[in-house]
């Protein structure tokens, strides 16, 4: 039977109205397919694209399934690389946000004496990357007694960066805590390699794939140009000038290449930014955060972005550089022409990348057309319209938190663990304001000196306005409103 509507699965009521929130109005062809088995606690394994909405697709099953009261952490998913594992702990997050579940990530780069306290405190679903979580597992600072259910997320990418031996030594840790285990694994390709995967661990997975008749949409427009590295950079510029995208995309084969391009474009005062590989941890993360707020427009980047992490829908992918794999090729311009939108992909060609063109081409069955840059005809009013667009001022989009905000207050209350705060004490005080019980009481984050608790059902201000006069643990804390 295929479901039609979030209602018709059976799922809570906090889970649907969460989803509803989130503009998630109509499941998603994978959603469609996957969910069902995974809440039936079989094995899946899903074919599945960046973009499909796959996050969900695992993120509903579990956690309609997670057990609030459970000590210990019941879901780890495992992703290939820190945004990745960033994005969906936040996707998770939201979608269990009504059922208060705690999902703490945990990654290399970052201190682990941080993610050892996180973990000490209770957390219902674990996301991290392979090393660090085996990392975890080695100092005994990740308990695995509670896991139930494995998520193997990005499957192609984690052997292509090399961690199957530490996928494989975490599923080994978890197994030896218990017999039962459910695993689910999605991928963009089903190749050999991952076939050993699926039969070295998974009992009887259900396969789930999307339907889709070519590797390329057709929604994307497909061009190329043929100039030599010395031309691409005018050629670039005029490329820029005569679309004047909202959103572009810029890729390069290299972290040098990325840089080089993206110092060269801010010089022009091109508004635009770099990710790549080599980039601190920090810095990574603040450069997605603000291409996604719309702080700028433009990303010159390496192929680490082409794929996995959500960006909005691209207007233009440009390949600065050709991909010299030609999967990436199909990952980087299916970055555009998402979501019943139409987009375009134009790659700079080189005669050095002739020959990956062709590649690419019998890969996807079909010719890119080479045009001719001459007849791109930069007039007056284009650079005119290009500069202004440059100047104007940003307008910041709104991030998935804001769908809650007529839901959730976040409150700042004095006195955390150095004070001896606990979760019970803050509950107890909120549950003895009129009109308020337990199930308006979200995520408590006990910090040293603070703590951080979420109100629900929009009862945020009767919240706040009564602690103002109430004592905690013997005293009047300070109670003040914070952003979400
Ligand atoms: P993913 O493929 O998991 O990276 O998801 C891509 C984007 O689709 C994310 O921004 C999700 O929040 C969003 N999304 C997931 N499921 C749905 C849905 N059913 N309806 C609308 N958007 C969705």
């Amino acid at each position: 039977m295929i479901r039609e509507e979030f209602k018709e699965f059976p799922i809570s009521k906090e889970i649907i109205d969460t989803l509803d929130l989130l503009g998630y109005k109509h499941p998603t062809p994978i959603q469609k397919k996957a969910i069902m088995p995974i809440l039936e606690g079989k094995d899946v394994v899903a074919k599945s694209q960046t973009g499909s909405g796959k996050t969900a697709a695992f993120g509903i099953p579990l956690c309609e399934q997670i057990v609030w009261e459970e000590r210990y952490p019941q879901v780890l998913v495992l992703e290939p690389t820190r945004e990745l594992a960033l994005q969906v702990k936040e996707e998770l997050f939201q979608i269990g946000r009504k059922k208060r579940m705690k999902v703490p990530a945990i990654f290399g780069g970052m201190p682990i004496q941080r993610e050892i306290n996180t973990l000490k405190q209770k957390s219902h679903i674990v996301v991290g990357t392979p090393g660090r979580v085996m990392d975890h597992i080695r100092r005994g600072t990740f308990v695995l007694e509670g896991i139930r259910s494995i998520v193997i997320d990005e499957a192609d990418l984690m052997l292509d960066m090399g961690f199957i031996d530490e996928v494989g030594e975490i599923l080994k840790a978890v197994l030896k805590e218990r017999e039962q285990l459910q695993m689910s694994l999605f991928s963009a390709t089903l190749e050999e390699r991952i076939q050993g995967l699926v039969d070295a661990y998974m009992k009887d997975p259900v396969f789930v794939e999307i339907a889709s008749d070519t590797k390329t949409a057709d929604s994307v427009t497909q061009i190329a140009y043929e100039a030599e590295e010395e031309d691409k950079f005018q050629l670039l510029m005029d490329i820029l000038v005569d679309k004047n995208p909202k959103d572009c995309m810029i890729f390069c084969a290299t972290r040098e290449m990325v840089q080089t391009l993206c110092y060269k474009l801010q010089r022009k005062k091109v508004r635009c930014e770099m990710l790549h590989g080599g980039m601190e941890q920090r810095k990574r993360l603040y450069a997605i955060a603000d291409f996604r707020k719309g702080k700028y427009h433009y990303l010159i980047t390496t192929d680490v972005s082409a794929r996995g992490i959500d960006f909005d829908d691209m207007e233009l992918v440009i390949n600065y550089d050709f991909p010299s794999k030609k999967e990436n090729y199909v990952h980087r311009i299916g970055r555009t022409g998402r979501k019943g939108n139409k987009g375009t992909a134009i790659s700079l060609i080189s005669s050095r990348e002739k020959q990956a063109k062709k590649a690419v081409e019998r890969y996807i069955e079909m010719v890119i057309p080479v045009e001719n840059p001459e007849d791109i005809r930069v007039t007056r009013n284009q650079k005119d319209a290009f500069e202004m667009k440059q100047k104007e001022k940003v307008l910041i989009k709104q991030g998935k938190e804001a769908a809650f905000k007529s839901e959730i207050t976040k409150l700042n209350i004095g006195g955390g663990k150095k004070s001896k705060m606990r979760a019970g004490d803050i509950v107890g005080a909120i549950c003895n304001i009129k009109g308020i019980n337990q199930e308006d009481i979200g995520v408590i984050d006990i910090r040293d000196s603070f703590t951080y608790v979420e109100i629900l059902n929009g009862k945020g201000d009767i919240a706040c306005g009564n602690l103002q006069s109430k004592t905690i643990k013997g005293k009047i804390r300070k109670v003040r409103k914070m952003k979400l």
